[in-house]
């Protein structure tokens, strides 16, 4: 890659997607506007650390009504093997997240796996509080999608369950 990193400037896309059986999928962020698309694969691990660092984010910050979703996000798309393969993708190695308070927009800065992690990101974006929110959603479903669930409440399962049901 460059050294210079890809400046995407404002998503129009960000999504969370898992590709592959259920054991053996594999995860990636689709980053997409005008100027083309990104294909950032990852661990589910790093996906679900991801989706923790946007929670915490947003949930430091003051709610804006106007910006709730005012539907749940789209699933990732089942015909996604169908896409185009674009001309930026790699294996992410760091990823960091700040916020820019005067554009009310958060930046995702994505260092490719051998690249210096302290050095310039691979790849800059800008996302907005929205599309965040929507991503840590889809994050969470896509995590939670391949393991079991309570058939009688439909609690995911990680562990000892004292089901509500049972109660
Ligand atoms: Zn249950």
């Amino acid at each position: 890659m460059a050294d210079a990193p890809i400046d995407f400037g404002p998503l129009q896309r960000l999504d969370a997607q898992a590709l592959g059986a259920p054991g053996q999928r594999t995860f990636r962020l689709v980053a997409a506007n005008r100027r083309g698309t990104a294909w950032l694969w990852l661990e589910k691990e790093e996906l679900q650390v991801l989706g923790m660092t946007i929670e915490q984010m947003l949930g430091g910050l003051p709610l804006d009504p106007a910006l709730q979703p005012s539907q749940p996000p789209a699933a990732a798309s089942a015909h996604e093997d169908d896409e185009d393969r674009p001309a930026i993708e790699f294996k992410v190695g760091r990823l960091a997240m700040g916020y820019e308070e005067t554009a009310d927009l958060f930046v995702l800065l994505v260092h490719e796996i051998d690249v210096d992690p302290d050095g310039a990101p691979t790849l800059r974006c800008l996302v907005s509080r929205r599309q965040l929110r929507a991503l840590a959603q889809q994050i969470s479903t896509v995590c939670a999608a391949g393991r079991p669930r309570c058939p009688l409440c439909g609690v995911v399962l990680g562990g000892p369950h004292a089901c509500p049901r049972l109660n």
